[in-house]
């Protein structure tokens, strides 16, 4: 039986959609006791069913209620996300996700959207330091606003030729922008699968958009806050990088920071070379990881 080669561009519980380089997706069920497959894998197709699923450049993780990591997509080189001061982001949010990235190996950008709310730059400016961050953090960034198409100029530039991930709060405009880069499109936001014992279940879908041959975006909808899985408490530097600058000269080579004697990250705050705060917030998320992380030791 011959195979070819296919794109998976939704997925919903069991069930998923390739793209086929025709109008219509094959609609297709996953094998069972397969690996499963993600929106964004590139797989084999035989006989009504995937053969099999190519190496994954990358896969995007998120944590599910458990604090277990949660893959959502595959193969992206882009996450957007977006955030916006109505509704703003909850407190270390912008890091997390750039954990998140960093250990599933994925570019983050940050993308501000609602820009049409602030009265002028200074305003967006000011509001920019005191909610995000964003600075110390070192992610990029770029302001949009779904409102205004002229204003995504920059972001589409940043997203041509790529597969990108949106991501974020409910609220910050992900729906919004997507139909502002993509006019037309049809969003499939939800999906009720038949009922499971007690009453209708409702999943999620993630959908792959192509915008056209080369670039693509990915809508994940159903994250409420984005939690972390059992990332390496020194993983969490990453959204950290004015005080990973110092934590190399710590006395200990395994010093998390968490109040260790000989800390130079510690001593970097109290020479106040780096605020409080920052400290404060690594803290507040290597505390709040699940157990696990603590336990494992390096080898
Ligand atoms: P999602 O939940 O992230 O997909 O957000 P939506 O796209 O549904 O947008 C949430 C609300 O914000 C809606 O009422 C939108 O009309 C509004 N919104 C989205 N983008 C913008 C924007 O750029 N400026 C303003 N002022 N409102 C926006
Ligand atoms: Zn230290």
């Amino acid at each position: 039986m011959s195979s070819f080669p296919a794109r998976v561009i939704a997925t919903s519980g069991s069930r998923c959609s390739v793209d086929v380089g025709e109008e219509q997706p094959l609609r297709l069920s996953q094998r069972r006791n397969r690996q499963a497959v993600l929106c964004g894998d590139r797989v084999s197709v035989a006989g009504g069913v995937i053969e099999a699923i190519a190496p994954r450049r990358n896969t995007f993780y998120r944590a599910d209620r458990d604090g277990d990591k949660q893959p959502i997509a595959a193969n992206i080189d882009l996450a957007l996300i977006v955030i916006s001061s109505e509704p703003a982001p909850t407190r270390d949010l912008i890091a997390r996700y750039v954990i998140g990235c960093a250990d599933s190996n994925v570019e983050p950008l940050l993308v501000i959207n609602k820009s049409d709310l602030f009265s002028d730059y200074e305003a967006f400016l000011s509001w920019l330091r005191e909610t995000t961050a964003v600075h110390e953090i070192g992610v990029q960034w770029l302001a949009v606003s779904a409102y205004q198409p002229a204003s995504t100029h920059s972001l589409r530039e940043r997203i041509e030729g790529r597969v990108s991930m949106l991501v974020g709060m409910s609220g910050v405009g992900k729906s919004s922008l997507m139909m502002a880069l993509k006019p037309g499109v049809r969003l499939t936001t939800q999906e009720v699968s038949s009922a499971h014992g007690k009453g209708k279940h409702t999943t999620s879908v993630t959908t792959l958009y192509p915008l056209n041959e080369t670039t693509a975006l990915i809508d994940s909808p159903g994250v409420w806050e984005y939690g972390l899985w059992s990332v390496p408490p020194e993983r969490v530097l990453a959204a950290f990088p004015d005080l990973a600058r110092y934590s190399d000269q710590c006395k200990f080579n395994d010093c998390k920071h968490l109040g260790e004697p000989g800390c130079a990250v510690r001593a970097a705050v109290d020479r106040d070379e780096v605020a409080q705060a920052r400290l404060e917030a690594f803290q507040r998320i290597v505390r709040t990881l699940p157990a696990k992380a603590l336990w494992e030791r390096r080898s």
